[in-house]
């Protein structure tokens, strides 16, 4: 036997596959309907596929500088502006990245320090842990309490610690669905200010929003210098493939993650942010419409899970619904979503995956609504099976 170091070194070890790798393979394996992964199995609007083409036509295919083409800063700046009220400059305070993924990692990789601590809201994006692990900063994580997914400020509070750098927020979010209110991002608001925290905004799914309304904590009083806000356009142009995102913040900060980002991708996707920049000026029914076609999706699937005799959990906004299995007398989602494809050719994800108290996790599974309505439909004749 060697004795041999390990490849992976032990800061990222116990990451594995990513839980969507291992479904959507499961779901190809075993010809399942896939409503684990989130991606649209539709496309976007028109406009935005055709500028991609005729970008890739009219020579766009080099290298856009580092921080992004111009167009495309610009039209983020203007779509903060546009929707938030939000004011950035474009050439100094707006840096695009390989997806909203590329602007986390960057934006870890270049605020931590080793043995710093990051705040963030459990459940969790899987890539927040990974992140902040790569950046040898450890994690630390308020509960958000199902059915309604609320923190208590106290456990916020509790959170924080001298070693503690910034708070890592994902509203709406990934995977419960909730849109964290006003009160709630005051709340974070104030921890930030009193303890002189950056905060680190995951809007994604800024757009897709069934039940209130999406603010975006820069726009809080005293917030806006001390935030950095990530979006992409997978998900609001459902070209999830593209992997166009960004970040948006003072330029001190927006300078620091374009120093890292410059050393991971350096730049991608140039015809794809011109196209990205053409869909970010779009006028504001197609967004709109986004949400409205989502919410119809939403709603047809959620019935279709209680039909199933599953206990549906309420989502405001995102690609997914959360049931809990204890309504079908299971206990153990990870088991559950590992047979769901031979039981019932339907693949699911397990929200345990983003909780480190596994207990609390444990009971619930993720289904992504994303899909055509006969997709859905399709799905929930399968899960009748499970009863
Ligand atoms: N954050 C959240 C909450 C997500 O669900 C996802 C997955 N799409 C991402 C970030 C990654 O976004 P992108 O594909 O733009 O890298
Ligand atoms: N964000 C997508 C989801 O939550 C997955 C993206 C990925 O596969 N990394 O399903």
């Amino acid at each position: 036997m060697s004795d041999r170091r390990p490849y992976l070194v032990s800061r990222l070890q116990g990451f594995g596959t990513t839980i969507f790798a291992e479904m959507s393979a499961l779901a190809v394996e075993t010809g399942s309907v896939n409503l684990g992964q989130g991606f649209p199995d539709t496309d976007g609007p028109p406009e935005v596929l055709e500028a991609a083409v005729a970008a890739i036509g009219a020579g766009h295919n080099q290298y856009p500088p580092s921080p992004g083409i111009p167009a495309l800063r610009g039209a983020i700046a203007e779509h903060q502006r546009h929707w938030y009220g939000l004011e950035y400059d474009a050439a100094t305070e707006v840096v695009v990245t390989a997806g909203a993924t590329e602007a986390i990692a960057a934006t870890l990789l270049a605020l931590c320090e080793t043995g710093d601590e990051v705040v963030t809201f459990e459940p969790y994006y899987d890539s927040y842990a990974a992140g902040i692990a790569m950046a040898g900063a450890e994690r630390r994580v308020v509960p958000l309490r199902a059915p309604d997914y609320s923190f208590a400020v106290d456990d916020l509070r509790a959170a924080i610690t001298p070693r503690t750098r910034l708070i890592l927020l994902n509203s709406p979010h990934n995977p419960t669905g909730k849109v964290f209110t006003h009160d709630e991002l005051a709340a974070i608001a104030d921890v930030c200010i009193e303890h002189d925290l950056v905060a680190v905004t995951d809007e994604v799914y800024e757009h897709i929003v069934f039940d209130g309304e999406h603010v975006p904590l820069a726009t809080l009083p005293g917030m806006r210098d001390r935030t950095l806000t990530i979006s992409s356009g997978g998900k609001t142009f459902s070209c999830t493939g593209w992997k166009i995102g960004w970040a948006c913040g003072s330029p001190d900060l927006v300078a620091a993650v374009q120093t890292a980002k410059q050393y991971l991708s350096f730049t991608s996707g140039t015809p794809f942010q011109h196209a990205i920049a053409v869909g970010l000026g779009l006028p504001d029914p197609v967004f709109q419409g986004l949400a409205d076609d989502l919410r119809v999706k939403r709603d047809h699937l959620s019935a279709g899970l209680a039909a199933a005799g599953l206990e549906v959990l309420p989502t405001s906004g995102t690609y997914f619904v959360t049931v809990d299995i204890r309504s079908v007398g299971e206990a153990d989602g990870l088991a559950f979503c590992r047979a769901l494809p031979d039981r019932c050719g339907v693949v699911a994800v397990p929200n345990v995956v983003f909780y480190d108290d596994r207990a609390a996790g444990a009971p619930l599974v993720r289904f992504a609504f994303c899909k055509r309505l006969d997709v859905i439909d399709e799905a929930v004749t399968r899960l009748k099976r499970i009863a």
